[in-house]
This record gives C-alpha cells, structure tokens and sequence, in this order.
C-alpha cells in the first residue's frame, strides 16, 4: 500500500510539471538490482560510482524512477524534410533538434526537483558537450536510460534499439532517478515489432547492424555529417511513428 501511495504521489507531481510545460509524458519505476544486473559492465561500475556509499542499500532496497517526455507530433514530422528539390531541409529538420534540447531541459530540471522532493539521485537525459572518438567511450558516462524505461514497463525495445512505448511509439526522451523511497515496479512489456521493419527500411545502418562491428558509430558519424543543431537525426522514429504496424495507434499531441 505505501509502496503504492508513494508512487501515485510522484506521479502526481509529474503530472502536475507535464500540465505545467504542456506536454505529454510517461513515468514508471523499476527495481534497482534489475536494472543493475541488466547493465552493461562498464555502466554497472558506473552507477556503483554515482552511488556511491548509498550503492548496497540501493541494491537491497532501491528502486529507478523513470520519466518520459514525448515530442509533439510537429517536431517528428520535421525529421528528415526535404525541399521541392529533393535536398535536405535543415531548418525544418533543426525544428526536431530543437525540441530535443528543450525537452531534455524540462527531463533534467524535473528529474533533480523529483530528486530533491522524495529523495534520491537525478540522471540527466543526455551528455551534454562531450566530445569522443569513437561511440564506445559514451558507454561508459551514463547510465542507459532505455534499460531503466524497458525495466519500469514504459515500452518494449525495438529492432531500431529504441524503448517503444503503446502511445507514444519511440518519441520519447528519458531522464532517471535513483530513489530508496518504497515505490511499486512495472513489469517489462512483451517484445512486439512483430513483422514490422518500417525502422530498419528507413536506415541502412540499422538494417544491417548484424554485419556491422558496431552500427551505433556509423550513426554516430552520420549525425555529425548532418550538422543539426543538436547530436540528432530521428529517421528511425519518424518511421516507427509514420510508417509501422503500429502507426494507426500511436498517437502525439
Ligand atoms: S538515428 Fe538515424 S542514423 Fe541513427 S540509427 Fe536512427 S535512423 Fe539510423
Ligand atoms: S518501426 Fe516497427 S520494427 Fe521498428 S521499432 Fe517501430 S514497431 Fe518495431
């Protein structure tokens, strides 16, 4: 009952913050340990460190907060336009890089209020001004905010890698919050890309990220080639959200 209690008056205050900047949002929790023990070693040994000296109580009795903001459905339509004369569009295309930094504003400051609140410790929605050589040394920065979204129940994981959530299909952005407040957990959401392959139609990466050693650096450097104003490109939403089996379901503001 507490355990319920607690949750409802997060989600509360979540709610409360998404009516206040406007947009749609998802928020679950998932358990500490299993999305510890679902991490890849080099961020296991991470979180240890964000934790701390709070990591053992954590593991026995902790829990992640997950918070999701979705893009409005203008920003997803923006990816990828094109010109009358077939090239790119960039300052529409720049319309859903902005999106992304503003709404990974709202995660950040909402995500350290939550913190604040109940108790806990905030993990942004992205790296900000990090520059790598290669996608491997991101890895090891943060903490994968998909494992934590896919753990609480918020979506499944798609075939573009993404956590694909009933309304909002891959359209969200994730912050976390690690908390000992006694909080209910969801449950994993059953795998459901069935047949579909919109995603992996719309990015050759993807498609064959079997063959490739690893696709993520290759989209890595097309982002960079591309130049937006953020680290963005989003194909790969645009097409789970316009052209998937699910298209007729999926529904942004
Ligand atoms: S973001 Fe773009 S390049 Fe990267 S996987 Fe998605 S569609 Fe491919
Ligand atoms: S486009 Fe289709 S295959 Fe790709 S993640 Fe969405 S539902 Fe799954």
């Amino acid at each position: 009952m507490e355990r319920r209690e607690n949750f409802q008056k997060v989600k509360n205050f979540f709610d409360r913050k998404l009516a206040e900047i406007g947009y749609y949002g998802i928020i679950g929790a998932a358990e500490f340990k299993g999305v510890y023990d679902a991490l890849m070693p080099v961020q296991k040994a991470k979180l240890e460190d964000i934790c701390g000296e709070r990591f053992h109580n954590f593991i026995m009795n902790g829990s992640f907060i997950c918070i999701g903001i979705a893009f409005p459905e203008y920003a997803i339509d923006c990816i990828d336009a094109r010109l009358s004369d077939g090239t790119i569009d960039k300052d529409r295309w720049n319309i859903y890089a902005d999106e992304y930094n503003k709404i990974n504003g709202f995660l950040n400051a909402i995500a350290e209020e939550i913190a604040d609140i109940f108790g806990g410790i905030p993990i942004q929605a992205t790296i900000e001004g990090v520059k790598v050589k290669n996608v491997k040394e991101y890895y090891g920065m943060t903490i994968s905010h998909r494992v934590v979204a896919e753990n609480a129940g918020l979506g499944w994981r798609g075939k573009n890698e993404l956590i694909v959530n009933e309304k909002f299909s891959c359209a969200i952005r994730f912050a976390s919050i690690i908390t000992d407040l006694p909080l209910i957990h969801g449950r994993r959401v059953e795998a459901s890309c069935g047949e579909c392959n919109a995603c992996l139609e719309a990015c050759l990466f993807l498609k064959n990220k079997d063959k490739l050693e690893d696709y993520r650096e290759h989209c890595r450097k097309y982002i960079l080639e591309l130049g937006l104003k953020a680290e963005v490109c989003g194909k790969c939403i645009k097409a789970c959200y316009r052209n998937s089996i699910f298209r007729g379901k999926f529904k942004l503001k």
